[in-house]
C-alpha cells in the first residue's frame, strides 16, 4: 500500500522571503488560513501565511473530502451554506479541476433511533432552505441499489459536495498566492512578540515579522502554541485512519456512511473510505488538564473515542513535548513538520471487512492507499473562532472537530472581516473562546 502524498520530503512551493511587516500575519496553511489569506488579498490587505512544513500537509490534505451541509450544528449551517457557493465561484478561479462535484452526501440508518435523529436535523435544514430529505427503506436501496444489505432508511442532501482535498487545498493556495498572498512553507511561527498587552510582532525560524493582527489557524497544534501565551483552550487530537480503493465501477457516485463504513467516489474513480465512529486518543497532559470539559462528549458516546497512555514523540500533546521555549531556540512546530501518524491496522482491517461486507460483489478490489490524521478536537464538537479579549490583535479559528474542509472557505470569509472589525455576516455567538471558562454549559452540537 502507498503511504499519504505529503510529507517532509514533498518539495517546497512556496518560498516568498519573509517580509519585515505585514498588515495580517496568519499562522497554519490549511483550508482555514488559506482562504481567510485569500479573501483578505482580495481587500489588498497585505497578509503572510506562515506553514512549519507543506501548506495543507495535515488534516487539509487527509480528510475524505466531504463538503456538506447535512449533520450540521444549526449555528454552522448558515455558513457553510455560503462556503458551498464559495466553492463553487473558487473552484472556477483556480483555472485547475479540483474535483468539487455536486453528487450527495447520505447517512443510512439501522435503527429507528438514528431515523429519529435525522428527523431532527431535518427541521434545521428546512428551516434553512436545505434540500435534506428522509428516506424509507425502498428509496434507499433504489438510491444505492448495489448494497448486499437493507436499511431501515437514509438522509440525503442531494446539494452536498464532494472535492478532492489534496488538489484543492494547494490550488486554493496557488490562487491566493496570485492574488498577492506572501506564503512561506518551512517556517514556523515560534511566538507571538506582544508589547504593551498587544500583538506587535511574530518571532518565525526565519526571523521576526512586525504585525499588529494575528489569526492563529493552527489545526492540531493551536492549544500548544496559544498555552505558551497564557490562553487556555480545550482543543485535542484524535487519530483517525482513511484508505482508498484502486479505481473500480461506480457504485454511488456521492459520499455516504453508515455505522461501520464511510465512503466517497473520488475524481479518478476510486473510494475514499473510513471505519465509521472510532477514534483514537493519546493522552498527556493536555488531555488529563482537560478532561472534565470532554465529559458530556464521553457520555454521548462512551466507546467512541479508544486510548493509549502515550503519543508518539513530538506530537503536540506528548509528555515530551516542551510546554515553553525561547523565540531564538527550535521550538516544537519545526520538530514535526508534518503531523503524519501512521494509520492503524485494526482500522484499516474494519474498513476492509466493512466495505466487503456491504459490497461483497467487490472482493478483489484492493485498498490501494492508507494514511491518518490528527483531527482537532472541540469539547463540544464546534470551533472556536473569535478575537482573544486578553491578547488585542489575536484571533482564533480551530478545533473544526473533523469538519473544516466542507466549511472551510466560509469561515475563511468570516475570518476576513472579523479581523478588518467588519461585521462577520454570521452569528458567531456559538464559536466564543469565553464558552469555557465563563461557567457556560456545554452544548453538544450534532454527532451525524
Ligand atoms: C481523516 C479526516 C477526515 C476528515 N473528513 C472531513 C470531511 O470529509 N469533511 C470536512 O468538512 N472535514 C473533514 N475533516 C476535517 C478537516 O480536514 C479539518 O477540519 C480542516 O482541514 C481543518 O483545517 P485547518 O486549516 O483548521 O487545519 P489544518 O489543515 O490541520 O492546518 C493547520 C496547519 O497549521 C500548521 N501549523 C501548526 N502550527 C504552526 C506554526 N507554529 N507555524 C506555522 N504553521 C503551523 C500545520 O502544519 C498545518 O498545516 C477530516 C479530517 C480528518 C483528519
Amino acid at each position: 500500500m502507498t503511504i499519504f502524498p505529503f510529507t517532509e520530503a514533498s518539495p517546497v512551493q512556496f518560498q516568498a522571503p519573509l517580509p519585515k511587516t505585514s498588515d495580517v500575519v496568519i499562522v497554519g496553511g490549511g483550508i482555514i488560513g488559506v482562504t481567510a489569506a485569500l479573501f483578505l488579498a482580495r481587500r489588498n490587505i497585505p497578509v503572510t501565511l506562515l506553514e512549519k512544513g507543506r501548506i495543507a500537509a495535515e488534516q487539509s490534505s487527509r480528510n475524505w473530502g466531504w463538503i456538506r451541509q447535512q449533520g450540521r450544528d444549526a449555528d454552522e449551517l448558515p455558513i457553510v451554506i455560503e462556503a458551498q457557493r464559495l466553492w463553487r465561484q473558487l473552484a472556477e478561479e483556480c483555472g485547475e479541476d479540483i474535483g468539487l462535484t455536486q453528487t450527495g452526501v447520505t447517512y443510512l440508518a439501522r435503527t429507528d433511533k438514528e431515523m429519529a435523529d435525522f428527523a431532527k436535523f431535518l427541521k434545521v435544514a428546512e428551516a434553512h432552505g436545505v434540500d435534506t430529505r428522509l428516506l424509507d427503506q425502498g428509496e434507499t436501496a433504489k438510491l444505492i441499489p448495489a448494497m448486499s444489505r437493507s436499511f431501515k432508511g437514509a438522509m440525503t442532501t442531494p446539494s452536498d459536495m464532494r472535492a478532492e482535498p489534496w488538489v484543492a487545498v494547494p490550488s486554493l493556495a496557488r490562487l491566493a498566492a496570485r492574488q498577492g498572498v506572501t506564503i512561506i512553507e518551512n517556517c514556523a511561527a515560534r511566538m507571538l512578540d506582544i508589547s504593551a498587552g498587544r500583538i506587535s510582532g511574530v518571532w518565525t525560524e526565519k526571523g521576526r515579522i512586525a504585525t499588529s493582527n494575528v489569526l492563529v489557524a493552527s489545526g492540531a497544534w493551536t492549544s500548544l502554541f496559544l498555552r505558551a501565551h497564557g490562553v487556555s483552550i480545550p482543543q485535542l487530537s484524535v487519530r483517525t485512519t482513511v484508505a482508498a480503493t484502486a479505481p473500480m465501477p461506480e457504485i454511488h457516485a456521492g459520499a455516504a456512511a453508515d455505522e461501520r463504513i464511510a465512503f466517497r467516489r473520488r475524481k479518478d474513480g476510486g473510494y475514499t473510505l473510513a471505519a465509521g465512529g472510532s477514534h483514537l486518543l493519546y493522552v498527556g497532559p493536555d488531555a488529563l488538564r482537560h478532561a472534565p470539559k470532554y465529559l458530556p462528549a464521553l457520555k454521548a458516546n462512551p466507546f467512541g473515542t479508544r486510548y493509549l497512555p502515550a503519543a508518539p514523540r513530538a506530537y503536540p500533546d506528548s509528555w515530551s513535548t516542551p510546554r515553553k521555549w525561547d523565540a531564538d531556540k527550535q521550538s516544537p512546530f519545526e520538530r514535526m513538520r508534518v503531523l503524519n501518524p501512521v494509520p492503524e491496522p485494526r482500522a484499516l482491517h474494519a474498513i476492509d471487512r466493512g466495505f466487503k461486507e456491504l459490497f461483497p460483489q467487490f472482493e478483489a478490489v484492493p485498498l490501494r492507499a492508507s494514511w491518518a490524521g490528527m483531527i482537532d478536537a472541540m469539547p463540544d464538537v464546534v470551533p472556536v473562532v473569535d478575537r482573544a479579549a486578553a491578547v488585542p490583535g489575536l484571533v482564533i479559528a480551530t478545533g473544526m472537530s473533523g469538519h473544516g474542509f466542507g466549511i472551510g472557505p466560509g469561515m475563511g470569509r468570516v475570518l476576513s472581516d472579523l479581523i478588518q472589525g467588519n461585521e462577520a455576516g454570521h452569528n458567531l455567538h456559538r464559536f466564543r473562546l469565553s464558552r469555557f471558562s465563563d461557567g457556560s454549559r456545554i452544548l453538544m452540537g450534532p454527532s451525524l
